[in-house]
């Protein structure tokens, strides 16, 4: 196997001109892209050989004795997993570095994203009925309009080729380990895994090739949604090399002053005196259309529940909506609450339906002699 034919390039061929070689190959037969079989091994072959002929050290290793350096020399001393294919050895890994995927970064396949971030969103009743689009806040990196994200300076000098790592954005450093001298892949601390060295950092950017700017990014609610949910906005991350990261939008409800929501069913706890509840009426429910009177059946009882169907929130798996049910909270005056002439009507009732009750103003309010109005 000649890395020189591998990668199609002449014995004498420049850093570069591998460089540039290897690109190629490696977008075409990047098992992401080519299905192809023998693609996969080819990829290999094709970075094992750019491995080599990148580093100035293995290349003249190489072109002297015509193996990579450790290569078939095992032993004591040697390396252990016999050269290249061994340890330390990731295809993957010298791809990533030279298509801009960071060191060490998340993704182990072509350039890493940018990261993703998160905010929330207070969300109303309403909006969560009617999936509105909400817009949020947000901080997030993007290419620098000034560079277009090259960090150079548009007419400034071009970026040059990192001589420490001569564009392989890794270096290769020796690990002693109980196995011996292990060679592992580490990222080129001159150019900091990035191949390159810029020459004329953009002004606007500092070199960064992105800028921090506040965004307004509109989410559309699905109809239905509640507290706990997250809703993904693809492409609203930070941008990295390989592209942006997604915004995750955390759901939070905002509070309703007379609703209670549960899951698809409103809350609504509906105060009503015991006459009311006795006798009948109305009373009126505020309802996500606007107020709604509703009649209050004769005899009613504390704590019994009135579904208004449909009258919730949408169900966000299913059909359909929830209810909004009433739940009726019968309300017994407290003494201070009775004027004179309620509570001789409720004597009046009392001795009407037998019921023995106290005849006269006793207990504490009664001494002091004092009616308290309200409660
Ligand atoms: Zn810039
Ligand atoms: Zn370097």
């Amino acid at each position: 196997m000649d890395y020189y034919e591998l990668l199609g390039v002449a014995k004498s061929a420049s850093a570069d001109e591998i460089k540039s070689a290897y690109r190629k190959l490696a977008l075409k037969y990047h098992p992401d892209r080519n299905k192809e079989a023998g693609a996969a091994e080819k990829f290999t072959q094709i970075n094992e050989a750019y491995a080599v002929l990148s580093d100035t050290d293995k290349r003249a290793h190489y072109d002297r004795y015509g193996t990579a350096p450790g290569a078939g020399m095992p032993g004591p001393g040697g390396d252990p997993f016999g050269g290249m294919g061994g340890a330390g050895f990731d295809p993957m890994d010298i791809f990533e570095q030279l298509f801009g995927g960071a060191v060490g970064g998340r993704g182990r396949r072509g350039p890493a994203r940018g990261d993703d971030l998160e905010t929330e969103a207070f969300v109303t009743l309403q909006q969560a009925r009617a999936g509105e689009e909400v817009e949020v806040t947000v901080d997030r990196l993007t290419s620098c309009e000034h560079c277009h994200g090259s960090r150079t300076e548009p007419g400034g000098q071009p970026p040059k080729t990192c001589t420490t790592c001569g564009g392989a954005g890794a270096v290769r450093a020796q690990a002693r380990t109980i196995f011996g001298v292990v060679e592992t892949q580490q990222p080129c601390p001159t150019c900091r895994g990035e191949g390159q060295i810029i020459q004329d950092p953009c002004t606007v950017c500092k070199g960064r090739g992105r800028t921090l700017g506040s965004e307004r990014v509109g989410v559309k609610l699905p109809r239905g949604i509640d507290e706990g949910y997250r809703i993904r906005v693809a492409g609203k991350g930070n941008e990295g090399p390989g592209g942006p990261g997604d915004l995750y939008v955390h759901i939070e409800m905002e509070k309703h002053p007379q609703l209670r929501r549960e899951a698809e069913h409103l809350i609504y706890p509906a105060r009503i005196g015991f006459a009311k509840a006795a006798l009948g009426g109305k009373v009126e429910v505020p309802t996500l259309d606007g107020p709604l009177t509703v009649e209050v059946r004769a005899g009613t009882q504390h704590g019994e529940l009135h579904r208004l169907a449909e009258k919730g929130m949408p169900r966000l798996q299913g059909r359909g909506n929830g209810d909004l049910i009433v739940e009726y909270d019968v309300v017994v005056p407290k003494p201070g609450a009775l004027t004179p002439e309620a509570r001789e009507a409720l004597l009046a009732y009392a001795r009407a339906v037998g019921d023995e009750v106290n005849e006269k103003h006793e207990g504490f309010l009664g001494k002091v002699g004092k009616i308290f109005r309200g409660d």
